[in-house]
Formats: structure tokens, sequence, C-alpha cells
């Protein structure tokens, strides 16, 4: 169940200047994400989707207007916000246990009792008895575990995900999203996806987010409901009666977007 406001943005613009002048990256968006929801971002290519996530993480402030996290304005970065990108910017020379516990370590924090942490959920996420290897010794689908485990041992309780699945090929990609929207469930975290997948934004959502093309702004929302029985997972929404037609419904506000540039 989702329930009150965890992230808001309140009609925020922001613009890049560069020698050449200034892109506007975003211009008055309003953007709600509820507590334990599962959010998606779909949007144009270059529509400001990244640009929209630096800032719900703290890196980058709006030129105009505010993000607040629980109702309370966000200044710079915090904890409560873990990232996972579609790299995984793992670091060749460190080994798998000495890559997951880097966000603790940032944050002070790599101690006895954090590094067991890190070693439980390596565990937990098949990662069990790859603590001493390093990164090129794993394949694609485990090295992007390595990173989920990195920005879950420091526990946020937002997670901003930017295609994170986007370089891997189809069966990892379907295994690391069941993955993905499990360990979020069970672990209670609100999640916001950037994606340039449409099947994927619907099968994992409760939420998708339609942006237009730059400077975004929300273009349309849908309430992700599918008739699924038992769990659902990326693969059982494939299957709901609805997919298809939540699916279409986004493409062609994409292709609009598209279209009318
Ligand atoms: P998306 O993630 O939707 O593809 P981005 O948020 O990365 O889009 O970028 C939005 C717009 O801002 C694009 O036109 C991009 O070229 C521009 N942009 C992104 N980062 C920078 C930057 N560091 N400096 C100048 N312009 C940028
Ligand atoms: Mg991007």
């Amino acid at each position: 169940m989702t329930g009150a406001e965890r992230i808001r943005g309140d009609n925020i613009s922001f613009a890049y200047l560069t020698r050449s002048g200034e892109t506007l990256a975003l211009k008055n968006l309003e953007l709600t994400v509820r507590h334990l929801e599962f959010c998606s971002i779909v949007g144009p290519s270059g529509c400001g989707k990244s640009t929209l996530l630096a800032l719900i993480s703290g890196l980058i402030k709006p030129t105009e207007g505010q993000i607040l996290l629980d109702g309370v304005p966000l200044v710079g970065t915090t904890p409560r916000v873990g990232i996972l990108l579609q790299k995984d910017h793992l670091f060749e020379w460190r080994t798998v246990l000495q890559n997951a516990v880097l966000g603790l370590e940032i944050q002070g924090k790599s101690d006895r009792e954090g590094r067991e942490r890190a070693r439980e959920l390596l565990a937990l996420y098949g990662l069990g008895g790859f603590e001493d290897a390093y990164p090129y010794q794993l394949s694609g689908g485990m090295r992007q575990r390595v990173a989920i485990v990195r920005t879950l041992a420091t526990d946020p309780d937002i997670l901003l995900l930017d295609e994170p699945f986007s370089a891997l090929d189809y069966q990892t990609k379907l295994l690391l999203e069941r993955d993905v929207l499990r360990i979020i469930k069970e672990r209670r975290k609100t999640a916001l996806l950037v994606t340039h997948d449409i099947e994927e934004a619907v099968s994992m959502s409760d939420r998708v987010i339609v942006l237009s093309g730059r400077p975004a702004q929300v273009r349309n929302a849908y309430d992700i409901e599918l008739s699924v029985p038992g769990e659902r997972t990326p693969m059982t929404s494939r299957d709901a009666p609805e997919f298809r037609s939540f699916c279409k419904a986004i493409w062609e506000d994409l292709d609009v977007e598209q279209r009318d540039r």
C-alpha cells in the first residue's frame, strides 16, 4: 500500500549554463511520488530525465522551485537517497566486498557491522562465495547486483534508478528487473525509475509518468492496475490482460511528443 507523499517536485525548473548559452532542461515541473510507491518516468531522449534524478538526489539545485522529501525542502545530498545508474561504476581494483562497502565507507560506517551487513546482502542476492572476486570475473547481471548491494548497504529509503537495466541482454534484464522489484517491495523502499523501455516501466510500476520533450513537463500519468494471479513480477505483469493497452497508450503519448518536435 502506498500512502503519504514522499518526494515532491514543486514547480521545478532547471537550466544548464554553457558557453554557448542556456539549456532549459526542466520547466515548471510538478511531480509527486508516494511513500512505498514504485514510480517510473518515461520521456523522449534528452528531455531531462537524468537531470530530474540529479535534482532529487540533491547533487544539483533547481533554478526555480524546490524538491521536498516528506514535506521537508531538500538541501544537498542525503543518505536517505540511494542511486543506481546504467553503468555499475564498480572499481576494478577492489573486490566484490570492497565495492559493496564503498557507500558505507564514504559515510564512515564501514565498521564490522557494516561489512557484515554487506556480506549478508551479497549472500541474499546470489553473490555468496564471490566476496573476494574482482568485477572482471563477474557477468553483467552480477556486476549490477553488486552495485545494488552497494546502494542498499547504506539503507536509503528512496531509490533513484537511472536506466539500470538498459545495458543488459534481454534475459538478464528480465531476471534483474524481477529481483530489484522484489528487493524494493520487501525492504519497503520508495522507488523512482527512469527508463526508455515502456514495457519495463509498465511491468514494474505502480504508476508511470510520461514527460514531454525538453524542457520536460508532465504530459500524462497512469496508475498501472494489472490483473495478476499470485505475485506480481515483471514476467507475470506482461501476461496481464491490461498490459498491452497501457503500453500502447504510453507509446502514443511519446509518439505525439516526437511528432510535435
Ligand atoms: P535525458 O536523461 O532525458 O536523456 P538529460 O537530463 O541527460 O536528458 O539532459 C537534458 C538536456 O540537458 C539535454 O538537452 C542535454 O543535452 C542537456 N544537458 C545534460 N547535462 C548537461 C550538462 N552537464 N551541461 C549542459 N547541458 C546538459
Ligand atoms: Mg538520461
